[in-house]
């Protein structure tokens, strides 16, 4: 298995993107092809180690996934969760906050959403646009931003805490991968739909993007809710370095099938 840890961002400080590599593909020889069928056997693999954290029903995964527009959250889940159980994951999508979300703090709509014992849940979009996209666009005051770090590494331990394991990804393309993907929607006809004028404005506004995911990372990175920042321009690449860091965190996780009912070996049955 691919080794993660050049990813793990852990305790590292300050936390800098451009030490980084977008394009960057460690730890792997082989091309595109090897990399598909590599990522084959780590589904097969997840959807075994999800197994035992349904039957365990113990404890839970969160995995936060975050990244710049088009930097491939939706691909990242398609393939990585392809081969397990439907009804041990789910997927939540958060987009700008509805008016019932907006009455509450941040935090509420979050929680709502976090995994039950047992089950994987992957947020597409977090808390984590409560001190990025709300700070880049100025949706509310500094005073109000800087003070959610302490607010989500406290939520996260509490968490981590009560049983969820915590894993977040940073899918990291580059400006010019950004641009390539954004053209390709506009000149592909099955694409186009995903196109928004907005996507423009968010990319002019590259830079304080990635000031605001660095001192997001910096400041959230935890021991109980690690980071890893993942190289994204390949798509393959970045699918197997996802799907690595599920699989050894289950594995260190190591959930257990409960033990059978006793005195079974004689059932036989009729
Ligand atoms: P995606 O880009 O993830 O495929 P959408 O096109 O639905 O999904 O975009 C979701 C939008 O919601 C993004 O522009 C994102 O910045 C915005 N959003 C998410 N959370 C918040 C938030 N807490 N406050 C404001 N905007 C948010």
């Amino acid at each position: 298995m691919l080794d993660t840890t050049p990813f793990l961002v852990g305790t590292e400080r300050p936390f800098r993107l451009a030490d980084h590599d977008p394009a960057a593909r460690i730890g792997f020889e082989g091309g595109k092809h090897e990399g598909r069928s590599a990522l084959g056997a780590m589904t097969t693999r997840l959807a075994e180690l999800q197994r035992h954290l349904w039957a365990e029903g113990q404890r839970a995964v969160l995995v936060v996934l975050q990244a710049m527009d088009t930097g491939g959250k939706d691909g990242t889940i398609r393939h990585v969760f392809s081969g397990v159980n439907p009804q041990g994951v789910r997927v939540w999508s958060f987009g700008a906050p509805t008016e019932l979300e907006l009455a509450h703090d941040y935090l509420w709509r979050v929680h709502l959403r976090t995994p039950e014992r047992g089950t994987i849940t992957i947020f597409n979009r977090s808390h984590y646009e409560d001190v990025i996209v709300v700070r880049v666009r100025g949706l509310v005051p500094e005073e109000r931003w800087a003070r959610r770090f302490e607010h989500i590494r406290q939520f996260e331990r509490m968490l981590a805490d009560e049983g969820t394991v915590i894993v977040k990804v940073f899918i990291n393309i580059s400006k010019e991968e950004q641009r390539v993907r954004l053209q390709k929607r506009l000149d592909d006809p099955e694409k186009r739909w995903k196109f928004r004028r907005g996507d423009l404005d968010d990319r002019r506004l590259w830079d304080p993007f990635q000031t605001a995911y660095e001192e997001a990372v910096t400041q959230t990175s935890t021991e109980y809710a690690p980071w890893y920042v993942v190289p994204g321009d390949r798509k393959w690449y970045r699918n197997l370095v996802v799907s690595s860091i599920l699989v050894r965190t289950l594995e260190q996780m190591d959930p257990r099938l409960p033990p059978p009912e006793p005195g079974l070996d004689d059932v036989v049955v009729q």
